[in-house]
């Protein structure tokens, strides 16, 4: 038992060690040892507890690293709202506001900090202990990630305070540690993400916590939610909160008028390209927590306080060439290829232009000057050429004629985008693949997005029939391919070839058909053949069927590469004539269905059959004519109408015995 006493005591020793030194690094910037010598320790105490998991604690530094997968986060009702702020875009629009509130409550001290660009999150502790980590959700209801808020190493999971804290802070990813994960996801050629509070949002909501912990966020804390301790100011709570532990948002300062606050904000305006976290603003308080309460709060947001916005910054430089990029829907987009330019911290090469309307709009043309700035300073965008600075008359751009991915003829949409709508057009094959294979429409079993692109990657598909002509022995030699799963997979394969016309329709992804349109289609026509010769007239006079829709249809059967797709489809044997009507009852003749929320059982397509079936009909909305709405879990608003209106709801249960 002494021996058992010894290793609990040398556990206890590590982890209050390991606390002093990763403050000391994480919160204070000044480490007493070397990374080497904190990850002796740090791995001499994961060995003991690994040995000696009676001795498990939630709180230990080692948990940081992160445990198991959770399945989904649940949700926490935060003790006090994590409201947000109201704007203000210039100086004038803060001075008005100053003015409004001291011609109010008299002259008042302020407290001026800079605003991160993260996400909120709420840090609950109890007897010096952190209870939960919560994310700010809609302010009122957030998530439950914890497991993920403990691997933030600026968190203290211990405070010297006993009684009950809560605190709110910013979590965010240091622009050095964004840059390095986009650098590798493009090594991984994984999508990258469009800015560093995007990366932390993604990073804070995993699920495997392993993973947050290697995206190196951190957090800054600026606010006292709850704690039984009284105060008389906002600052005063600063002081406090730092002894405790926390990292709090820097250049935070007390103002006492609005000159004050003006110098602040410049002062951090200043400083802002260099730091190394990103901020969207400057927020101003006021300090006196008396006061905040005789000021009051609108419903969403404090009247106390205000968020100054800096504006966006600007500069100049040369449209080398415009590029176009076809998307993986088929749209043809120009990008400006410009002149590199260093702004708000990164540098730009590139820049959307949007659509061709962008372009007259403007009056951009390739060899002009222009002014560009960036958005929400995330994404880049032209403000304007400067024509004053053409030296020779410059040609106007025009879109291309023909796809650059694939040379198919385009066609100028409704809206003011080029489309290219060639099925077996190389750029949107990934996206019609996982469409193609996904539950509502062919429904193959095992073939989602992570196996397509291994497929696709390997050259083994190259159009969607492809997905028709795999055979086992290719996907054995694949990474993560069992013979047994490659064998289920051509199985899923097979039995999808027997889908039908409606389920085919939609898996195509012609443009605007969902199954519902898909559906009326396939009910009208029973032969695919039909389609290549329907015209846009024929078509507009079925149910569900718009002068939209029907002109996509039309465009999408005169394509060459349609005719080959549906040839090579019913070479392999998949067929594409309607199901027959199978009528088994009429019980629901006449009526109609709304379906909503989840049901435990059924997914939303199989409940829609049957209530075909049997003669129902189902409908997107509830109204008075509703018969029927069938709600699972989660059901939101269509719920609350059906209710209102005095419409019948039933539960899959109900649903199910009314099949008896
Ligand atoms: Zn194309």
């Amino acid at each position: 038992m002494i021996m058992e006493n010894k290793v609990y005591e040398e556990i206890l020793r590590l982890r209050e060690l390991l606390s002093y030194h990763s403050r000391k690094y994480y919160i204070e910037d000044s480490p007493e040892i070397s990374d080497a010598e904190y990850d002796k320790l740090f791995y001499a105490l994961v060995a003991l507890e690994e040995a000696h998991p009676e001795y498990y604690d939630a709180n230990s530094p080692t948990v940081r690293v992160g445990g198991k997968a959770s399945e989904k986060f649940e949700k926490i009702t935060h003790t006090v709202p994590l409201k947000s702020l109201t704007d203000v875009f210039s100086y004038e629009e803060l001075e008005k506001w100053l003015s409004k509130l001291e011609a109010e409550y008299g002259s008042l001290t302020y407290s001026v900090e800079c605003k991160i660009d993260g996400l909120s999150a709420a840090l609950h502790y109890e007897n010096g202990a952190l209870v939960y980590g919560a994310t700010r959700g809609d302010g009122t209801v957030g998530e439950n990630v914890t497991p993920n808020i403990r691997t933030i190493r600026s968190i203290p999971l211990t405070v010297p305070y006993q009684g009950t804290l809560e605190v709110r802070g910013e979590i965010y990813m240091p622009r050095e540690a964004f840059e390095a994960l986009n650098a590798e996801r493009e090594k991984n050629e994984e999508t990258l993400f469009a800015n560093p509070r995007n990366a932390a949002a993604g990073s804070l909501r995993q699920l495997d916590s392993k993973v947050t912990a290697s995206r190196k966020l951190d957090i800054f804390v600026f606010n006292l939610q709850v704690c039984d301790r009284e105060f008389s100011s906002h600052s005063e709570t600063f002081a406090f909160m730092k002894e405790q532990g926390f990292h709090v948002i820097p250049f935070q300062t007390v103002c006492r008028s609005y000159q004050e606050i003006i110098e602040v904000i410049e002062t951090i305006g200043k400083r802002r390209p260099t730091l190394p976290f990103d901020i969207d603003g400057v927020v101003i308080k006021a300090d006196d927590l008396a006061k905040r309460l005789e000021i009051g709060e609108a419903t969403n947001t404090p009247k106390w306080a205000v968020a100054y916005k800096f504006p966006p910054e600007q500069k100049e430089t040369l449209l080398r060439d415009i590029a176009i990029q076809v998307g993986r829907t088929g749209v043809l987009t120009p990008i400006a290829e410009l002149e590199p330019v260093r702004i708000a911290g990164s540098l730009v090469s590139r820049a959307t232009l949007h659509n061709i309307d962008f372009i007259r709009e403007k009056d951009i043309r390739i060899g002009d000057t222009v002014v560009i700035q960036k958005a929400g300073d995330i994404i880049p965008e032209i403000v304007e050429a400067k024509k004053e600075k053409r030296q020779t008359e410059l040609p106007e751009f025009y879109m291309p004629t023909v796809c650059p991915s694939c040379g198919e003829n385009v066609y100028r949409d409704e809206e003011a985008a080029v489309r290219c709508t060639n099925a077996a057009c190389p750029a949107q094959l990934m996206q019609n693949l996982v469409h193609f294979a996904s539950k509502d429409a062919m429904d193959i079993a095992g073939l989602g997005p992570a196996v397509l692109k291994l497929l696709k990657d390997n050259g083994i598909i190259k159009t969607v029939s492809d997905i028709y002509r795999i055979v086992p022995e290719e996907l054995v030699d694949l990474d993560r391919m069992g013979k047994k799963s490659a064998e289920n997979l051509v199985k899923a394969i097979a039995v999808s070839k027997d889908r039908g016309l409606a389920r085919l329709l939609y898996a195509l992804g012609i443009r605007q058909i969902g199954s519902v349109a898909a559906e009326s289609l396939a009910a009208h026509y029973h032969d695919i053949e039909d389609f290549f010769t329907v015209t846009v007239e024929d078509l507009v006079k079925i149910d569900d069927i718009g002068l939209i829709t029907a002109e996509n249809v039309v465009h999408y059967f005169s394509h060459e590469s349609t005719r080959r797709i549906i040839d090579e489809l019913k070479a392999l044997g998949v067929k594409t004539t309607a199901e027959q009507e199978v009528k088994v009852g009429s019980r629901f003749e006449g009526m109609t269905f709304v379906l909503t929320g989840t049901l435990p059982t059924m997914t939303r397509s199989e409940a829609e059959a049957l209530i075909k079936k049997y003669g129902g009909k189902t409908s997107s909305s509830v109204s008075k004519k509703t018969s029927v709405v069938l709600a699972g879990e989660e059901a939101g608003s269509k719920l609350t109408k059906a209710r209102d209106l005095g419409v019948r709801v039933i539960d899959e249960a109900e649903f199910l015995a009314m099949l008896q």
